[in-house]
C-alpha cells in the first residue's frame, strides 16, 4: 500500500468508529493508518511452547501446560476462601488457585479431562501454583486459530476501561492488514536490503504483528530496528551537512595575537594531547566557512575551561566577540575570576553578567557590548535576555549543557544576523549510544586524558554508623592543611525536610569542630546570591576548613586545596551527581577521598550506585552505568527526549543496530550527499515522507 493510502484517518477502518478513534488519538497518540502499522508489541506471549510440570523452572514467566485437574478443593484464609485444584500431566503435578470468581468456575470445570492452561507459576510452598489461569480444553484449543505468538500492545487504563482491550486492538490490526492485503511499499534501498540481509517491509511488518515463531519474528524486529535508527540517523547527519552548506558562519581567518601571546607566554601547563587535538578540531571549524556546531565532551577535570579561553581567542583575534554561558551564578563568577587574570594579562576586556548584576552595571554591559568595547561577556541565563545585544559575536560558548534546553541554543543563535560559532561543552561524560542519537547533528570532540600527576580520587561507601570514625578522619587531613566538602542532598529546593537535614547536620559539624580550631562555611539555595558568594570565596581562600552544602557546589566550583568530599545519604543522589561532586576534589597534587555516607536501608540500584562509585573513576564507563540504570529519556530530559522517542528501537538494547545504521547512514550520504543516486531513489522518497509527516518521527526539528 502506499505511503498516502496510510495517511488515511484511523475513523475509517472497519471496526473503529469516531468513539474508538477519539480514544485511540488521545490515549497512543495513532491519528493515522500508519501510525496504528506502528504500535509495536511492547512483548509476545509465546505459546509456541508447551512445558511439562516436571521442567518447570522458578523464574516466573509465563507458561503452557497440558494436563488434567484431579481434584478441587476449597481453602480457608484470612478473609473469605480460596478454590484449588490440583493439576497433573505425565511428569508431576501442581495448584492451580482462584480468589475470585469461584462458584463459576466450580461449576464449569471439568475433572480429568485435558485442558490447555496458561499463566504464570509462582513457587509456593514446595510447589508451583498458578493463579487465575487462562484455561481451554485440549480439543478446543486444537481446533482454535490463534497466533501462536500473541502480540501484547501498549495500552492504558482508559483504553481496557472502554474496553479497547488486547483482543481489540489486535482485532483492528488484522482488519488493517486486510485493507492493505499485507503489502507495503519498501522503504530501504535494495543495496542496504541486500548486504544487511534484511527481510522486506512486508514480511518484517507481518512478522512483528503476526508472528509465527522466535525467528520471524526476530528477522521482522531487526529490520524496522534497523530502519527507524537508519532514518533519524540519515536526519541528523543530512541537518549537519545542510547546517555546514547553509549556514555561513564567521571565518576566523587567522590565529592573532592573543592566542599566540597566551600560548607562549601565559599558558599556565603544558596542553594535554587531548586538550591540544581538540583545539585543533576547533580550529578548523572556525577557520572553515561553515557555522561551528561542536560538542565538547570531557570528564570533570579534564580541563575544558582552557579550551574555551583559547577559542575565545581565536574569535577576538579575528574581531569579533565572545561569550561563555553557565548555568548556576557561583560557577560564572569561578570562570569570570580564573579567566579574569589572563585577560588582564592581555589586555582584554571581560565582564560577568548574571541575575543579580546591578542595573548601573548592567546598563554599562549592555552599552560596551553594542559599541563593541566589550570582548568577552560571561554569565548565566542572564545572557540571553533579548536586552542583550553584541556588536559582533562570533562565538558562543555553553558550559554544562545538561542544565539548558535546545532552544535556549537557538536563542544564543538569534543574537547576531548570522548566527556565532557555537561550542557545547557538557559536565558529565555521554554514553556513545546516547550522544550518537541526541547530538547527532553536531560535531563531536573528546578530551580523553586527564592532566599530568592527577592521583585518581580514592572513594570508599561508609555506613553512618561510623560516622566518629570519619570525624577524626577529617580532623587529620584538616591537621596537614587540607580543606573538606560536606554535601547535603537537596532533591527539591522547597523541600523543608531536605533544608532541616542540612541544618541539623550544620549544627552537629560545627559542635563537633568548633571554633577557634575549625571554621565551618554553610552554602545553599536559599541564601541570597552575594552571602553565598561570599562564603565560597572564604573557603576558596582558605579561611574555612569546612564546606557545608547542598548541590549548589556540584557543577565547576574549582578549590584545588580541597581534597576531602564527603556525600551524606549518598543513596539518594544520581550517579552523574555523585560523579559530578566526587569531581571538585583530586584537583590538587595531594592524595584526595570521596566518602559515600549512607544508612543501612539500601535499594538494589542504589547498592549498584555506590559500588560503581568505588569501583571507577572513568566518567564514561560510569554513564555507562546510570544510562542503564535510568534509561536515555530520564538522562536527558524531556527538553531533547523527542529525538528518543522511538517506535520500536531502543537505544540502549539495540546498540549495535545503532552504530550500524549510523556508519551506513554516513558511509551513503558520503558517497551521495543529496540522495540523487537512483539506487538511493527510495531512501531520499522515504526521507521526505518522514519529514511531510511529522506525527510519525515527531522527533524532527
Ligand atoms: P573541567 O573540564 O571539569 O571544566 P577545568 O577546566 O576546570 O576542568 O580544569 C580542572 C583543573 O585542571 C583546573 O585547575 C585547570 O587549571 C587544570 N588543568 C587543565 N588543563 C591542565 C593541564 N593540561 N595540565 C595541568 N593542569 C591542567
Ligand atoms: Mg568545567
Amino acid at each position: 500500500m502506499t505511503t498516502n493510502f496510510l495517511q488515511t484517518p484511523i475513523d475509517y477502518l472497519k471496526g473503529v468508529g469516531p468513539n474508538r478513534a477519539d480514544l485511540l488519538r488521545k490515549e497512543l497518540g495513532i491519528h493515522t493508518y500508519q501510525d496504528l502499522i506502528n504500535l509495536f508489541p511492547n512483548r509476545y506471549i509465546d505459546r509456541t511452547k508447551y512445558y511439562k510440570i516436571g521442567e518447570l523452572q522458578r523464574n516466573n514467566t509465563e507458561i503452557q501446560v497440558v494436563g488434567k485437574i484431579t481434584s478441587l478443593k476449597e481453602v480457608a484464609q484470612k478473609r473469605g476462601k480460596r478454590l484449588v485444584a490440583k493439576f497433573q500431566d505425565d511428569t508431576g503435578s501442581m495448584e492451580l488457585v482462584w480468589f475470585r470468581g469461584q462458584k463459576w468456575i466450580r461449576e464449569s470445570i471439568k475433572t480429568n479431562k485435558a485442558y490447555v492452561i496458561f499463566g504464570k507459576a509462582n513457587w509456593f510452598n514446595g510447589t508451583f501454583s498458578m493463579p487465575h489461569p487462562e484455561m481451554e480444553l485440549l480439543e478446543e484449543h486444537k481446533k482454535s486459530l490463534r497466533s501462536a505468538m500473541q502480540p501484547v500492545y501498549p495500552s492504558t487504563e482508559k483504553l481496557s476501561n472502554k474496553g479497547i482491550t488486547n483482543r481489540v486492538v489486535n482485532k483492528i490490526m488484522q482488519q488493517l492488514f486486510i485493507e492493505t492485503k499485507s503489502t507495503f511499499s519498501e522503504t530501504l534501498s535494495p543495496q542496504l536490503l541486500s548486504e544487511l540481509k534484511l527481510v522486506s517491509k512486508s514480511e518484517a511488518l507481518f512478522n512483528v504483528h503476526f508472528p509465527k515463531n522466535q525467528t520471524l519474528l526476530a528477522k521482522g524486529q531487526y529490520r524496522l530496528k534497523f530502519e527507524e535508527l537508519f532514518y533519524i540517523q540519515l536526519q541528523l547527519i543530512i541537518k549537519n551537512l545542510i547546517h555546514k552548506s547553509k549556514i555561513k558562519g564567521f571565518p576566523f581567518e587567522k590565529v592573532g595575537e592573543h592566542f599566540n601571546t597566551f600560548f607562549q607566554e601565559h599558558l599556565p601547563f603544558d596542553l594535554t594531547n587531548a586538550q591540544k587535538r581538540v583545539i585543533k578540531e576547533i580550529r578548523q571549524d572556525l577557520g572553515s566557512n561553515a557555522q561551528m556546531n561542536r560538542l565538547l565532551q570531557g570528564d570533570v577535570g579534564s580541563g575544558k575551561t582552557i579550551v574555551a579561553l583559547m577559542s575565545m581567542f581565536m574569535a577576538l583575534d579575528n574581531g569579533f566577540q565572545a561569550c561563555l554561558m553557565a548555568p548556576t551564578a557561583i560557577l560564572s563568577v569561578q570562570h569570570y575570576t580564573g579567566l579574569l587574570e589572563y585577560c588582564n594579562k592581555l589586555n582584554i576586556s571581560i565582564k560577568i553578567l548574571v541575575g543579580s548584576t546591578k542595573t548601573s552595571e548592567r546598563n554599562k554591559i549592555h552599552e560596551s557590548l553594542e559599541n563593541g568595547s566589550l570582548d568577552i561577556l560571561i554569565g548565566t541565563h542572564a545572557l540571553l535576555e533579548d536586552k542583550v545585544k553584541f556588536k559582533n559575536l562570533g562565538l558562543a560558548i555553553i558550559d554544562e549543557q545538561h542544565k539548558f534546553g535546545v532552544a535556549q541554543r537557538s536563542k544564543l543563535w538569534k543574537k547576531n544576523t548570522s548566527p556565532p560559532h557555537i561550542l557545547i561543552m557538557t559536565a558529565t561524560p555521554i554514553p556513545r549510544t546516547l550522544a550518537m542519537s541526541v547530538y547527532g547533528d553536531l560535531d563531536m570532540s573528546i578530551i580523553d586524558e586527564l592532566p599530568p600527576g592527577r592521583k585518581p580520587v580514592k572513594t570508599v561507601h561508609r555506613f553512618d554508623s561510623n560516622r566518629l570514625k570519619v570525624f577524626r578522619f577529617i580532623k587529620d587531613e584538616i591537621k596537614k592543611g587540607r580543606q573538606v566538602y560536606i554535601v547535603y542532598p537537596l532533591i527539591q529546593e522547597s523541600s523543608t525536610l531536605d533544608y532541616k537535614d542540612l541544618m541539623d547536620g550544620y549544627e552537629s559539624i560545627v559542635r563537633d569542630f568548633p571554633q577557634p580550631e575549625y571554621q565551618v562555611s554553610i552554602v545553599h539555595g536559599k541564601m541570597k546570591p552575594e552571602a553565598k558568594e561570599y562564603e565560597m570565596q572564604r573557603f576558596v581562600e582558605g579561611k574555612t576548613q569546612i564546606m557545608v552544602a547542598t548541590t549548589v557546589i556540584e557543577v565547576g566550583v574549582n578549590v584545588p586545596n580541597a581534597s576531602v568530599m564527603i556525600i551524606e545519604s549518598a543513596e539518594r543522589f544520581g550517579l552523574s551527581q555523585l560523579h559530578q561532586l566526587r569531581g571538585r576534589v583530586g584537583r590538587g597534587a595531594d592524595q584526595s577521598y570521596c566518602i559515600l555516607m549512607t544508612s543501612h536501608k539500601l535499594s538494589n540500584d542504589s547498592k549498584i550506585r555506590l559500588e560503581t562509585m568505588t569501583h571507577t573513576n572513568d566518567g564514561f564507563e560510569i554513564a555507562e552505568v546510570d544510562l542503564k540504570l535510568r534509561g536515555p529519556g530520564d538522562i536527558m530530559g524531556t527538553q531533547q527526549s523527542g529525538a528518543l522517542n522511538l517506535k520500536i528501537a531502543d537505544i540502549i538494547k539495540d546498540r549495535d543496530i545503532l552504530q550500524n545504521a549510523r556508519y551506513y547512514a554516513q558511509k551513503i550520504l558520503k558517497r551521495d550527499p543529496n540522495l540523487a543516486d537512483n539506487e538511493n531513489k527510495v531512501l531520499l522518497q522515504t526521507y521526505k515522507q518522514l519529514s511531510k509527516y511529522k506525527n510519525i518521527w515527531n522527533y524532527i526539528g
